[in-house]
């Protein structure tokens, strides 16, 4: 084991070298087994993970007991097969309506738009919204060839058309696709007789909801300002 750890350092400190000889390091026949190779490379495809830390994350479950490591597996699979998004929000729930959408005790009238469930939860954490919320799935990048029809934006469209709706808070990251999705959702809302409003920028340019603090995320949310002021500055 240590053999394969060690070229591993190695094959990272000497890659530049390594690929003037054309060998590529998934090329690299380095693994004593099948099994442990397409393990490794199993979780290599999870992002953030190299293939020096799956290799140990392997290593470590090869030292589990076995229904220790069936229950790992099995929950994964479970969870892929049998999660279901929330008719409403798209939240991910075990039920047509997810916890926050059946919840009596939720104000209906404010929906504060987010990019994906991390949000939700960072922003659950401040305890400082008792709106609803809309996942889009992502946000507008055309360099990543996302446009709008790839994002759950009819739907929010046709939620705010409900009565009911007063107030639509936009809570995306202060990237510039960021921006460029807050736009285009005001382009699409504006008309309509409700609130639009954008959160404060506490959060520094750049940054991503999940992680701002809460005491700082909590105060964007309260502070929230009319979305026309943003882009009037
Ligand atoms: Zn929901």
């Amino acid at each position: 084991m240590h053999y394969v750890s060690s070229i591993f350092i190695l094959i990272d400190q000497n890659h530049v070298n390594l690929t003037q000889f054309n060998l590529k390091i998934a090329d690299l026949e380095i693994f004593s087994s099948k099994l442990l190779q397409a393990a490794v490379d199993e979780f290599t495809r999870l992002p953030g993970i190299g293939r020096k830390t799956a290799l140990r994350l392997v290593l470590h479950l090869l030292r589990q007991k076995p229904e220790a490591v069936e229950n790992f597996s099995g929950s994964i699979s479970k969870l892929r097969n049998e999660v279901i998004y929330c008719n409403r929000c798209n939240n991910i729930s075990d039920q047509e309506l997810c916890t926050i959408c059946a919840s009596h005790a939720r104000d209906t009238s404010t929906i504060c738009v987010v990019e994906d469930i991390r949000d939700i939860i960072a922003i659950e954490n401040t305890g400082q919204f008792s709106g609803l919320y809309h996942v889009l799935g992502g946000i507008i990048s055309p360099m990543e060839g996302i446009g709008p029809n790839d994002l759950n934006i009819s739907s929010l469209l046709e939620r705010a058309n409900s009565p009911d709706v007063k107030e639509i808070v936009f809570a995306l990251c202060t990237t510039m696709e960021g921006d460029t999705t807050n736009y285009y959702l005001f382009k699409k809302l504006k008309h309509l007789e409700i609130k639009l409003s954008v959160i404060a920028r506490g959060i520094s340019i750049g940054d991503e909801l999940e992680y701002a603090d809460e005491v700082t995320l909590g105060r964007s949310i309260i502070n929230r300002t009319p979305y026309e002021h943003s882009i009037s500055r």
